[in-house]
């Protein structure tokens, strides 16, 4: 079965397409390289020894997105990854967010109703919940207010999706809301590579240990958690991969009891900024740069996912726990030092 991959040579992207094609599916990647390296796909043949076929597209063309979803009409599905992603920069630049965002998100589902092409996964996010109230968040979660632009693309492109799904009961949809995705492939052959400075913490924390930064700024030790330190619910980026799968022969499988259904990817645990430390520390054995500094403006204090449903109606569970997700960040950036990256 064939299924149509955006954003592919994306972290997220391209574990999923090893996933993919680890069972069996055919996979079509679209890419335009802005946020990603073409490696990624060196990485994949190497792990699945399958290639994928590559088109170096840009979604926000509709005519060129509409051309490839045509050649492969006969899909079984879309998952759609492809999106910036930075929540600063997404500040900085609302509209070119806005702008990719959605416009990349029309023109695919413009196509995949012209070619009636059946099922859609749609990457979402956690921070569709803004500051929510109660914690661990389920599905049912209030939607508050969005904290960034880019978490407001991904609340109107589920408006966009919900809103299509009402009208288009041939084709099927689902949300997948993941919380915060970490590590790499166990065999250090993928993983995320940042194109610049990170900002996210374990990228931040494997560039300190190997030299590429000098320290590491904890943000905050005096929010009311267990250490002072933020809460987040960390999930090994393989464990999200595969719900993908899962969730794509879910609807192949027509076991979905709407056209849009919603699953929160997470583990279940709350992980504090100290212990995601500790864990590395633990795990490469090597002790961390860091210090303790001021709160970063508009940190949630803590957010952590209820995962019952994923669990339940994909039969998805996190293989992974933070250490395997700690050495597997700190192999990859290994790794990237070697292949230059
Ligand atoms: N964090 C930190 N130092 C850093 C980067 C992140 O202390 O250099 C903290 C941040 O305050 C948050 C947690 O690590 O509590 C996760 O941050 P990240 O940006 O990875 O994810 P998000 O806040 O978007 O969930």
């Amino acid at each position: 079965m064939k299924v149509i991959v955006t954003g592919g040579t994306g972290y997220i992207g391209s574990h999923t397409i090893v996933d993919l094609l680890e069972h069996n599916f055919e996979v079509i990647c679209i890419d335009n390289l802005s946020r990603s390296n073409k490696y990624a796909l060196e990485g994949i043949e190497k792990i699945t020894n399958k290639k994928p076929t590559f088109y170096n597209i840009d979604l926000c063309d509709r005519n060129a997105t509409l051309k490839v979803l045509q050649e492969h009409k006969d899909a079984v599905g879309i998952i759609h990854f492809a999106a910036l992603k930075s929540v600063g920069e997404s500040v900085e630049k609302p509209l070119m967010y806005y702008a990719n965002n959605i416009d990349s998100l029309l023109n695919v589902l413009i196509g995949m109703k012209s070619f009636s092409i059946p099922n859609f996964v749609f990457s979402s996010s956690c921070s569709v919940y803004g500051n929510a109230d109660e914690l661990p968040v389920t599905e049912n979660t209030p939607i508050k207010n969005a904290e960034s632009p880019y978490a407001h693309t991904k609340q109107i492109g589920e408006d966009i999706i919900r809103n299509f799904a009402t009208v288009n009961p041939i084709q099927q949809h689902i949300l997948l809301r993941y919380f915060n995705p970490v590590g790499a492939h166990p065999s250090a052959l993928i993983g995320e590579i940042p194109i610049e400075k990170p900002n996210n913490l374990v990228p931040y924390i494997t560039q300190t240990a190997i030299g590429k930064l000098d320290e590491l700024t904890v943000f905050g030790n005096d929010y009311n958690t267990r250490d002072g330190s933020c809460v987040r619910d960390y999930i090994h980026v393989c464990d999200i991969a595969n719900a993908h799968t899962l969730a794509l022969q879910f609807l192949i499988d027509k076991k979905n009891k709407t056209n849009c259904e919603v699953f929160n990817l997470g583990t279940g645990n709350g992980v504090s900024v100290l212990e995601a430390i500790a864990a590395f520390e633990k795990v490469s054995n090597k002790k961390l740069n860091y210090t303790i500094g001021p709160r970063r403006a508009g940190d949630v204090v803590a957010v952590y996912a209820d995962n019952t449903r994923a669990q339940q109606a994909l039969n998805w569970n996190c293989k992974y726990n933070i250490e395997d997700a700690m050495l597997s960040a700190w192999n990859w950036e290994n790794k990237m030092q070697e292949l230059k990256l």
